[in-house]
C-alpha cells in the first residue's frame, strides 16, 4: 500500500522544504520531494493543504492524560491515554510509573501490555520513574514507597511488561552498579529525584550513563564548587537532557541556557504529564497523594511540589520555538529524534527515506490536525 502526503511544509532535523510531498510504502517513508509529486497508482492521497509535517513526536515521560493515570493499572484508562496522546501529535510514548509498591507498579505494566498495538501510538516499553529515588528529592514521588535498587525486581517487572527505561538516584546503595546492571539488561538507565554530587555523577557516566531526567528538576542544582547534576548535564554534551518546557517546571532563561549550551541534539522534550493533562482545572491525584491544578500549574495539596505537569507535546514545541528562537528545523531535534537516539530506536525521529512514516501534520499555531503512525491516518481533527 502506497500512500502520497502532498502540499506539506516538510520539517525534520536540518530539513525545511516549503513545499513538499512525502511518499510512503506501508510503514516506512521512500521518498520525500520539494514541490510535487505523482501519485503512483492505486496511491492514497492525503491532502495536506499546507499544514506542516514533522516527525512523530516521541514522549519519554508521561504519566497520564483525560484523567487517566498508568498507576491506577486500568486497561481502559490505559488505552484511553495511549490513543488520546496522538491529538498532541505523540507516536511514541514510555508510560511512565510513579514510586509505588510491586504490586501496584506490577499492575499498571500489566495494563500496558494489554494495549492494543493497532490503536494509539506505539510503546516500545514503560518508563519506571523510581522507586529507587533519594527520599530528600521525592518532590510529588510518594515517599513512603522509595526503597533501594533492585535489579530482581526490574527483572519480574520486565517480564510483565519491557522496561525501556529506568530513573533513579545514582548515590542510592549500589547505584553506580545499578547503572550498569541496567545496560546489560538493554534498559536505559537515568537519573533525578537525586542530590548526586559530581564525582557520583562522574563514576556513573564512566558506567555509561547518558540521561538525565526531567533535567533541572528534582536534582542538584549548579554550584561552582560541586557542579552537581545540572552542572554535569550542561558540560557532558553527550548526556540527553529531559527537559519540561512548560515555562513552569524551568524559566524560559533556563530553556534558553540549556539549548545553547546542548544543542537541539541532546535535548528531549517531555510532557511530564499527570491525569489533569487535557482536562480543566482542580482537584486531582498523583501517586496516591492529593493534587491541586490552577491555571494548569499541577500541585501538591500537601507543600505545593510541582506534581508532575498539563503539558502536551505540541506546546512544548511551541514553547521552545518562542523562547529560544530556533528555526523549527532545529528545534524539531527535540521532539522525537534526540529521544529517539537516546533509546537506541534508530528507525524513526526523521522524515527521510528508510524511516517510519510517524508524522504529525500542525498548523501555524502548532495545533496537531492529523497524526500518522506507520503511514496509517489514527488521528484527525
Ligand atoms: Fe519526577
Amino acid at each position: 500500500m502506497k500512500t502520497l502526503i502532498k502540499n506539506c511544509r516538510l520539517v525534520s532535523p536540518g530539513v525545511d522544504m516549503p513545499e513538499a510531498a512525502i511518499l510512503i510504502q506501508d510503514e516506512t517513508i521512500i521518498q520525500i520531494a520539494p514541490g510535487d509529486l505523482r501519485a503512483p497508482a492505486g496511491a492514497r492521497v492525503i491532502d495536506a493543504e499546507g499544514l506542516t509535517a514533522v516527525p512523530g513526536f516521541i514522549d519519554v515521560h508521561c504519566h497520564g492524560r483525560n484523567s487517566f493515570d498508568f498507576c491506577d493499572g486500568s486497561e481502559a484508562g490505559t488505552a484511553e491515554i495511549v490513543k488520546n496522546k496522538l491529538a498532541e501529535g505523540v507516536t511514541t510514548l514510555l508510560p511512565t510509573t510513579l514510586t509505588l509498591s510491586e504490586a501496584e507498579l506490577t499492575a499498571a505494566l500489566r495494563a500496558v501490555a494489554a494495549c492494543d498495538p493497532g490503536q494509539g501510538c506505539r510503546i516500545p516499553g514503560v518508563h519506571l520513574e523510581g522507586p529507587y529515588i533519594n527520599l530528600k528529592c521525592a518532590g510529588a514521588q510518594n515517599p513512603e514507597y522509595v526503597r533501594v535498587p533492585d535489579a530482581a525486581e526490574v527483572d519480574r517487572l520486565n517480564a510483565v511488561c519491557p522496561v525501556k527505561k529506568i530513573t533513579f538516584a545514582i548515590e542510592a546503595e549500589g547505584g553506580v552498579e545499578f547503572v550498569g546492571a541496567m545496560l546489560n539488561r538493554g534498559i536505559v538507565p537515568s537519573c533525578t529525584h537525586s542530590a548526586a554530587k559530581y564525582p557520583t555523577f562522574k563514576a556513573a557516566y564512566e558506567t555509561g550513563l547518558r540521561n538525565l531526567s526531567h533535567f533541572c528538576n528534582q536534582m542538584t542544582p549548579l554550584h561552582h564548587r560541586d557542579i552537581g547534576l545540572v552542572g554535569a548535564g550542561l558540560l557532558h554534551r553527550d548526556v540527553f537532557a529531559e527537559l519540561i518546557c512548560d515555562k513552569l517546571h524551568i524559566s524560559p532563561e533556563m530553556i534558553r541556557l540549556v539549548f545553547q549550551v546542548k544543542g537541539a541534539d541532546h535535548v528531549v522534550l517531555i510532557t511530564d504529564a499527570m491525569r489533569a493533562a487535557a482536562m480543566p482545572d482542580g482537584e486531582y491525584s498523583l501517586g496516591g497523594l492529593p493534587v491541586m491544578v490552577s491555571g494548569g500549574a499541577a500541585r501538591l495539596k500537601e507543600g505545593g511540589a510541582l506534581a508532575g505537569s498539563t503539558l502536551q507535546l505540541a506546546t512544548a514545541f511551541r514553547n521552545v520555538c518562542e523562547v529560544t528562537g530556533l528555526p523549527m528545523c532545529e528545534a524539531v531535534r527535540a521532539t522525537s529524534a534526540s529521544a529517539a537516539r537516546s533509546l537506541g530506536l534508530n528507525d524513526r525521529g526523521y522524515l527521510l527515506p528508510g524511516y517510519l512514516a510517524d508524522i504529525a501534520l500542525l498548523d501555524a499555531d502548532f495545533t496537531v490536525c492529523k497524526t500518522l503512525v506507520g503511514g496509517e491516518v489514527r488521528f484527525s481533527r
